[in-house]
């Protein structure tokens, strides 16, 4: 079967994007602190029945395991020589379970530190790791790179930049993550607007924008955010992946309590506010990606 690239499908309807990796990694028995990624080498079945779940719950676009996958982040947990196979496995399992019936987003998260002169390490050497990470996922078949929960729009800038010289043809996705302030805007982590952060993006090539996670979002507040997305990415399509509600403490644990209908009402004003991909982030299991996918096809 001849697939459309993601631009071109994305031209003719909304696409459903799949929900969060790590809450199903961990039900399948990740302990905390241990490294996720190995899973894509020493348990495929598990993450590839993960996307599965995802794509029979009919998400269109499935994102590999590879979130922590930069040498910077792997070195965590002592595996920055095992960096390129991690990645190539991820995408290789998310490919293997989806097959032609959907896009596989490489999934490129914060490499978890401060660029210079906040930290120790240079835009070059970010963008060293991350042509690395972003070779791996492409050789394994991805259909294009998303840069995600990004708070400093230099480091998206960096992946975007990253993704564009490992191949000028791969549709790039950035997306932060936002809180809202006491007055009521929007910033990332660094303080950075909305309008700051999508322009900055859009300027050094990204093919599509938005937000994912963020601290203490509504679902309101996620419509609200789209809108102003919308308005800041001019030409370019938005993606917004909302967690599940706002987050709850319970017995000291961090929970997320929307209902897969609350995320399916969520999703449709999403759509009307002229978000082109919805997707779950924190807290958002199959059973609410079904309802949201419900939503988009119907749109
Ligand atoms: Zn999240």
């Amino acid at each position: 079967m001849q697939r459309n690239t993601l631009l071109d499908e994305l031209a003719l309807r909304p696409l459903c994007c799949d929900g969060a990796m790590g809450t199903q990694l961990f039900a399948r028995g990740l302990t905390s602190g241990a490294c996720g990624m190995l899973w894509n080498i020493e348990r495929p079945g598990d993450v590839g029945g993960i996307h599965l779940t995802f794509r029979d719950a009919g998400c269109d676009i499935i994102t590999t395991n590879s979130f922590r996958g930069t040498r910077f982040a792997l070195e965590v947990h002592g595996m920055v020589n095992r960096c390129v196979e991690l990645n190539r496995a991820a995408a290789t399992v998310a490919r293997a379970a989806v097959g032609d019936h959907g896009w596989v987003l490489g999934d490129v998260g914060p490499f978890g530190d401060f660029l210079e002169p906040l930290g120790d390490v240079s835009a070059e050497e970010l963008q060293a790791a991350f042509q690395t990470q972003i070779y791996a996922l492409l050789d394994g078949g991805v259909d294009a790179i998303l840069v995600e929960t990004m708070s400093d729009p230099a480091e998206a800038v960096v992946g975007v930049h990253a993704a564009k010289a490992c191949d000028p043809a791969m549709p790039v996705i950035v997306s932060y993550a936002y809180q809202k302030t006491g007055s009521g805007e929007f910033r990332t982590m660094m303080g950075t607007s909305v309008s700051d952060a999508v322009g900055r993006a859009v300027a050094a090539g990204a093919d599509i924008v938005g937000a994912n996670c963020g601290t203490a979002l509504s679902l309101d507040d996620y419509v609200d955010l789209a809108g102003q997305l919308v308005t800041a990415a001019g030409h370019a399509r938005v993606i917004v992946q909302p967690n599940a509600g706002s987050p709850q403490i319970e017995n000291g644990l961090t929970v997320y309590r929307a209902t897969p209908e609350e995320m399916a009402a969520t999703t449709l004003r999403l759509l009307d506010a002229g978000v082109r991909i919805v997707g779950g982030c924190c807290g958002t299991t199959p059973a609410h990606l079904a309802a949201m996918s419900r939503v988009i096809r119907g749109a």
